[in-house]
């Protein structure tokens, strides 16, 4: 035989089995139908709310301008949003040190997509068993009606949850009439159809794969892991060895542990494993399997708990719920809260605290500094005001910083509720009250409100340059 002959092609592909997940009942079942159910109201309910005249939550990108209830920011205000990813990094990483992946199981969008997903599927096709029989079953008029039914009520929820989201960004009673009256513009068709689409394939097709090859966190969520984070657990000493037996078989005089093997907890696993091997990256801590086991243990006639949350210290140290808990509490997490708490209060503070309204100054830079009638030295500057209130506000100038310095131009500006406005200021000195060079001069702005009442004010830095 030669060397040729020998040789032998090896494919390390492994084409991805699909997963049937078995619906389960259970504590954690409702804590996640719950979280489904009020995220989903939220985000389908949020941009139909009215504030005043106006969407109450609107990010209007054409215009600049986001309006968050009573709160409207402008692109300056990005501050505010470093702030939200801040508290949203901070809050993931307490959570990750409290239970692991929390957000993964409950709360994440691929999670809570995957799972109304599955609730369509399970109401055209059934539960995992017969999803398992119609999908190896030829075709026919049945099949045809159960899968092309779940699949279009997957693209009429898709398409929804699309319109939802650029109902964020364009308002969306309006976009709903042009949706009827077929007049939506081609970036709102775009948009609506990707976003759609995305939910479609990533809640359809993709589900736990998002989680096992694509999202990030699963990759370094265990740096986040320490003996004392609640994670889902098999109790192995109590399940071990594993067997079938009869309900009635007393367990004391089998050599058999309290799993009897029926494989439920794999079968309702969303990611497809075994929770007995082990803590998985692949687990994102939905408890499916925990919930499950209870009701086989109710069955039996065993103690619940098989498959539970818990810390690894908890298990070596057989420490009851409370002591888990007590310690769950360390230092670390205190820390975290903490920091939490400062962060969170600091950015409400500063937002119900600041002045609503801006005011850029941006020196004209085609006419530095010229001689101008009466031998006065001019400069021009271009003053934008933004008035980020929900009525109209007047704002009232001055400069100062320079003997003599006079605004020539109007001084003040009327501004609309949530407008901005471009306004042309012309700065003049008599001509010997400074030397040439820069100066340090300040704009004083005032605003007022439609009563008269001072809204508050602000003092902008510029300069003022005088010629040779
Ligand atoms: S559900 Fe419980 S009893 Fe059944 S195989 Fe899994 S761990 Fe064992
Ligand atoms: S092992 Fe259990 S907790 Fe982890 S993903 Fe599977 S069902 Fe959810």
């Amino acid at each position: 035989m030669d060397a040729e002959d020998s040789t032998q092609l090896v494919s390390l592909y492994v084409a991805q089995k699909k997963i049937y997940p078995r619906s389960v009942q259970g504590l954690f079942a409702k804590w996640r139908w719950g979280l489904v159910i009020l995220t989903q109201i939220i985000f389908y309910g949020l941009p139909w709310l009215e504030w005043g005249q106006r969407q109450a939550v609107l990010f209007d990108l054409g215009a600049r301008r986001f309006y968050i209830f009573g709160i409207v920011l402008y692109p300056q205000d990005f501050i505010y949003l470093t702030g939200l990813l801040v508290i949203s990094a901070l809050s993931l990483f307490l959570f990750t040190a409290v239970a692991g992946r929390l957000w993964c199981g409950y709360a994440c969008p691929q999670t809570v997509y995957t799972e109304i997903f599955l609730w369509f599927e399970h109401k055209f096709e059934g539960d995992r068993s017969a999803r398992m029989r119609l999908d190896a079953a030829p075709f026919s008029l049945k099949k045809l009606w159960r899968k092309g039914g779940k699949h279009l009520a997957w693209i009429a929820f898709s398409l929804w949850t699309g319109f939802t989201f650029v109902g964020y960004f364009a308002p969306i009673q309006q976009l709903g009439g042009d949706f009827i009256a077929g007049q939506v513009s081609a970036w709102g068709i775009f948009w609506i159809l990707f976003y759609g689409f995305a939910t479609y394939g990533n809640a359809g097709f993709m589900r736990e794969q998002v989680c096992k090859y694509m999202c990030p966190y699963a990759r370094f969520q265990s740096a986040m892991f320490d003996k004392d984070t609640l994670i889902v657990t098999y109790d192995e000493e109590r399940g071990e060895p594993r067997g079938a037996r009869s309900k009635k078989a007393d367990l004391s005089t089998l050599n058999l542990g309290s799993c009897v093997d029926c494989s439920l907890c794999v079968q309702v696993c969303p990611t497809g494993i075994d929770i007995r091997q082990g803590l998985q990256y692949e687990c994102i801590g939905c408890g499916a399997c925990a919930d499950v086991c209870d009701t086989v243990m109710d069955k039996m006639g065993y103690a619940r708990g098989l498959v539970k949350y818990s810390t690894q210290n908890a298990m070596v140290n057989k420490w009851d719920g409370k002591q888990t808990l007590r310690r769950v509490m360390r230092p670390r997490v205190l820390v975290y809260t903490g920091i939490l708490w400062l962060i969170i209060i600091a950015v409400f503070a500063s937002l119900l605290m600041r002045t609503p309204f801006k005011v850029d100054v941006v020196r004209d830079r085609a006419a530095l500094a010229r001689i101008v009638q009466g031998g006065k030295v001019e400069n021009v500057y271009r003053l934008q005001f933004m008035n980020a209130a929900e009525h109209a506000l007047d704002f009232k100038l001055t400069a100062e910083g320079i003997n003599g310095l006079q605004i020539v131009t109007e001084d003040t500006v009327n501004v609309p509720a949530t407008e901005a406005r471009w306004v042309t200021v012309r700065l003049q000195m008599p001509y010997d009250a400074a030397a040439s060079g820069t100066h340090a001069i300040h704009f004083n702005i005032q605003s007022v409100d439609p009563q008269g009442q001072e809204v508050g004010h602000l003092s902008e830095k510029s300069m003022f340059l005088v010629p040779r």
